[in-house]
């Protein structure tokens, strides 16, 4: 399509296409058995929903508007946006300035954010900076000791522990980074499938820290240095539930460490992509869209992985560039997974409640998260109170 988008009469069909789109209700998802298949999916369509209306109910300022007139626009230009090709796309991308690259689905959600963002602002309805639910995003990728085939109930320890500090500000960008590795207790010999998978070498984890150490240190790093959970909000970022609801689990469990605060509450950026671009651009064989691993989500975004898969620096790193392309998009970033801690926190892990434990890691509704905004923005309160008083003593 050539020039800026073109508002022409509508025909019957795609009259009642808005009129669907804007009337949608959640109702068949409602009815559907709640396999943990399924209820991936259900948080992937209510995420959709609000991922329509996040800007403006992010900011508490959502008020009726889907009977505004300018969601009869937006769903217009959505069309005409569907109906053009790749190459049309990122031509239009290259004449907002927007990125350009990426699969179909990528392009097109990008170009549609842009235009929604850009009515909403004109109708009054979204102020024009955006106001993300946090300041800081945390990109957590551990690597942890494995075996070719991990046996049931196999110990995981922690061997390589990043984290890259994104700040949500406009434009995103990535302000610090923590780096570490541990040397593991359990099995300190690392087996050559493992050494193979990560890069890491023995002597590597022989002379570094342990975990608790390394943990401590990051602790300080999080909390203290960049004042996260205080001064400032933040959201751990991970690929995929395995790094909070495995690895860090197994690893305090073994350590009879408390499980820390940070890691209760997650965004899995798997989620957050699939919700937010959508489309079939990655593969899925079954009649369920599987959820894109960080392979796919840079693939889809035209994006080189850069640096060595599983190496536990490199692949935060490409996450961290994952979200901050999600964010560039407007996409609505949220905590969507908690770990479920039943029991006694300090319980030792046997292969025979090995799986269990994994199911203890469910989602996080729209509610929940909120909550959690809520309690961190209050926190960043009592904080900024409590410094107001010390400048005044
Ligand atoms: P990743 O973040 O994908 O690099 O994986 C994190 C950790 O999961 C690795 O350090 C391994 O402990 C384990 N892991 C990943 N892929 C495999 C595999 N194919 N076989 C066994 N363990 C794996
Ligand atoms: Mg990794």
């Amino acid at each position: 399509m050539e020039g800026p988008i073109m508002i022409y009469s509508m025909t019957d069909k795609e009259s009642r296409d808005i009129l669907k789109a804007l009337t949608r209700s959640p109702k068949k998802v409602k009815n559907r058995t709640m396999s943990s298949e399924n209820q991936e999916n259900l948080v992937l369509e209510r995420s959709d929903q609000e991922n329509r209306m996040s800007s403006a109910s992010a900011m508490g300022e959502y008020q009726n508007t889907q009977s505004h007139p300018v969601y009869s626009a937006i769903s217009f230009i959505n069309g005409q946006i569907n109906r053009m090709d790749l190459n049309d796309l990122k031509q239009k991308c290259k004449q907002n300035n927007l990125d350009c690259h990426g699969k179909r689905e990528a392009v097109k959600r990008r170009l549609k954010e842009y235009y929604k963002a850009q009515k909403l602002i004109e109708a009054g309805l979204l102020e024009p900076s955006v106001n993300r639910n946090v300041d800081y995003f945390v990109v957590i990728d551990f690597e942890a000791t494995c075996e070719e085939r991990n046996p049931p109930g196999y110990q995981h320890e922690i061997i390589e522990f990043p984290a890259v500090l994104v700040s949500s500000a406009d434009p995103p960008h990535i302000v610090d980074i923590f780096h570490a590795y541990c040397k593991p207790t359990i099995n300190p010999k690392l087996s050559e499938f493992c050494r193979t998978l990560t890069g890491i070498e023995q002597s590597l984890v022989d002379g570094s820290q342990t975990f608790s150490e390394v943990h401590q240190q990051f602790q300080v790093w999080l909390h203290e240095k960049h004042q996260c959970g205080t001064k400032y909000s933040y959201s751990i970022v991970t690929d995929g539930p395995f790094d909070m609801g495995r690895f860090l689990f197994l690893q305090t469990q073994h350590l009879r460490a408390e499980y820390p605060d940070y890691g209760l509450y997650w965004v899995n950026l798997r989620k957050c992509f699939a919700n937010f671009y959508k489309g079939d651009f990655y593969s899925s064989t079954s009649s369920h869209q599987k959820l894109p691993g960080l392979q796919d989500m840079l693939y889809s975004l035209e994006m080189e992985f850069q640096g060595q898969p599983h190496s536990g620096l490199d692949d935060a790193r490409n996450i961290a560039r994952v979200l901050i392309r999600l964010i560039s998009d407007r996409a609505f970033v949220r905590t969507n997974e908690k770990i479920v801690l039943t029991g006694n926190r300090n319980a030792h892990p046997t292969p025979h409640n090995y799986h269990a434990r994994l199911q203890s890691v469910t989602a996080v509704t729209r509610k929940e998260a909120e909550a959690i905004y809520k309690s961190q923005k209050q926190a960043k309160n009592s904080f900024k109170e409590q410094d107001a008083l010390q400048a005044d003593a």
